[in-house]
């Protein structure tokens, strides 16, 4: 079993899901009392949350480095990044280390093209909805065109996401808005929808939502186990 290498923190609150879906997967897969080889790294959010709404990126990215980096010098085999924000750096740190990093837009990619969709709404961070990063990955490497909210909506759930989710607040009247929001998008063509903030699936689960979700943080999670136990 290879050692997966986990950046952490962004935020704990899905840092915990992941650690509880890496190791259950690997259950699943090999049987009790088995479980998964992590190494995770956990950052203190406010410091980056701060450095990502300044636009401080090419920081961001040295901490980043340096700590995949470390995850690497410590055995880590495979690369997580437990956001899906933070990918926007990927680049850089495949550039940096020498490590298999798992990019959680390939696996969402996958598993869209896996169910015959072609067409999905995003939902995330407005780094995420609104950059290239994500959206240009999945057009150009798997041909899923990406439909995102309007201003107004995705201005609602960056804000959802920053002041609830990354605290584990869980409200009522937010699963309400991501609904409407979710509607809106398959109004417009959306067969389904990206949860591609790994706080999302904390708030919205399959059964609250018109269209079938893609929940990132759980595809990135199984697909890692798959790989680590692959030879
Ligand atoms: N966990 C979130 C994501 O998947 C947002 C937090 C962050 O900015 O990294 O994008």
């Amino acid at each position: 079993m290879k050692t997966i290498g986990l950046i952490g923190g962004m935020s704990w609150e899905s840092s915990l899901e992941y650690y509880r879906l890496l190791n259950q997967f690997t259950k699943n897969k090999l049987g009790e009392p088995h479980s998964a080889e992590i190494i995770m790294y956990s950052v203190d959010f406010a410091r980056f949350e701060k450095m990502q709404h300044k636009g401080k990126w090419d920081e961001i990215a040295v901490e980043m480095i340096d700590i995949a980096r470390k995850l690497k010098d410590a055995g880590a085999e495979l690369l997580l990044i437990c956001t899906n924000t933070m990918h926007k750096l990927a680049p850089a740190i495949e550039k940096e280390v020498d490590i298999q990093l798992i990019h959680i837009a390939d696996t969402t990619g996958e598993a869209i093209l896996s169910q015959g969709l072609n067409t999905v709404g995003l939902l995330g961070t407005n780094f995420t909805m609104t950059e290239d990063f994500y959206k240009e990955r999945l057009k150009k490497k798997y041909n899923i065109d990406v439909i995102i909210p309007e201003a107004a909506d995705r201005e609602i759930i960056h804000d959802i996401i920053y002041t609830e989710l990354i605290s584990g607040i869980i409200k009522k009247n937010s699963l309400n808005r991501f609904q409407d929001i979710i509607k809106i998008l398959k109004e417009r063509g959306a067969e389904g929808v990206i949860l591609g903030c790994t706080e999302i699936p904390l708030l919205v689960k399959e059964e609250d939502s018109s269209l079938p979700i893609f929940n990132t943080m759980e595809i990135h999670a199984k697909k890692a186990i798959e790989q680590a136990l692959s030879d």
